[in-house]
């Protein structure tokens, strides 16, 4: 009789998200059995079509601010809109997925005696006054300003966070994901890499806020699960926080330039007000990653932009 092997059981909350399916194809690719968990807020089915036959593969329509009962190993906790644009549309639901979601899903692991694992992100370093930001610079956040119910939501996660730890002896890693991009972003989602290769595919103008100083660092999607599945199986005194990113600055002026020459489009560039709270720069000091997950970004911003625009022109 062939051996019988147990699959991890890995919950991947946000699965239908752009990062969250792209992490769920990689953990089938890996043979665990993974549960998708996801309200469809800014999440979509045709993000995971290819892989909804595949018989380690489940998927939950289900908000996370709701407590969930199921047996998991592992839990990945991504459900949140990322974009300015949704998770302003609703910031109390912001800030409740943020915490109420983490305190649901932490529960659920201290329950399971699941590791867990937090996409937090670059924005608890608010608009930063250190460059590169290290996992030691505590930021500078406004509380009260219309990017507060992401940050200040995300921060209060990650409090949570080491509080299970630190209470419950429970296994956490907390992840500081810097801007991230690839196929499956949304098209609508308002971030820039998305709106560019939009516009330019349609022949609109390019739409750039302020002078187009502000500078980003642009991590390309297979890069960013590869660093969460690393992160996840660390062991479990690493708890983070650990910056995750591709430390090349880009300012957002020469991104623009650079998503018209490779879509070969006519569309010319416009500038647009800067956005409330709109941070000048943003770069990581990624050299934790690196010596505990032995991880750095493999893909470059000129391949990863031609993965990207070859997805958004099948849309069309
Ligand atoms: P996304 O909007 O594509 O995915 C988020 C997913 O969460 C969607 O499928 C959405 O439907 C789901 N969701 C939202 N609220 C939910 C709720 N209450 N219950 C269940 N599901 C819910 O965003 P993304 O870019 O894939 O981001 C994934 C995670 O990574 C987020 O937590 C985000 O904060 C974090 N992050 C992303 C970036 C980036 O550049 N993409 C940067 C930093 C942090
Ligand atoms: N941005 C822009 N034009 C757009 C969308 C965004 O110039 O059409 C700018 C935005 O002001 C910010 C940067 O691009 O300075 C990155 O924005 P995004 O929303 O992608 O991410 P975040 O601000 O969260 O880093």
């Amino acid at each position: 009789m062939k051996n019988f092997v147990l699959n991890k059981r890995v919950v991947v909350t946000g699965g239908a998200g752009f990062i969250g399916s792209h992490l769920c194809e990689r953990l089938l690719a890996d043979e665990s059995e993974v549960l998708c968990v996801d309200n469809f807020y800014t999440g979509r089915r045709g993000n995971v079509i290819e892989f909804i036959d595949n018989p380690l593969f489940e998927i939950s329509r289900h908000d996370i601010t709701f407590p969930l009962y199921i047996e998991a190993d592992e839990i990945y906790n991504l459900a949140c809109p990322a974009s300015p644009v949704h998770y302003q549309y609703d910031p109390v639901q912001t800030t409740k997925t943020c915490v109420h979601g983490s305190i649901n899903m932490l529960g659920l692991a201290k329950r399971t005696g699941a590791t867990i694992l937090q996409a937090s992100t670059s924005e608890v370093y608010g608009d930063p006054e250190q460059h590169p930001q290290t996992e030691a610079y505590w930021g500078n956040v406004n509380p009260i300003g219309l990017r507060s119910c992401y940050d200040e939501g995300k921060r209060c996660a990650e409090t949570l966070f080491m509080d299970y730890h630190r209470q419950h002896g429970l296994p956490v890693k907390i992840a500081r994901i810097f801007n991230t991009y690839g196929p499956r972003m949304h098209p609508h989602d308002g971030r820039v890499i998305s709106n560019f290769i939009v516009q330019a595919l349609s022949g609109e103008a390019l739409t750039v806020y302020g002078e187009g100083e502000q500078t980003r660092s642009f991590c390309y999607v297979t890069d960013m699960v590869d660093a969460l599945v690393r992160l996840m199986n660390t062991p479990d005194e690493l708890t983070g926080p650990i910056n995750l990113g591709n430390p090349v600055e880009t300012s957002i002026l020469e991104l623009a330039e650079r998503i018209i020459e490779l879509t070969g489009s006519a569309s010319s560039i416009v500038h647009k007000p800067l956005p409330q709270d709109d941070p000048v720069r943003r770069k990581p000091d990624i050299s934790a990653a690196r010596q505990t997950l032995d991880w750095e970004p493999t893909v470059e911003l000129a391949e990863g932009l031609e993965h990207t625009i070859e997805y958004f022109r099948g849309l069309a």
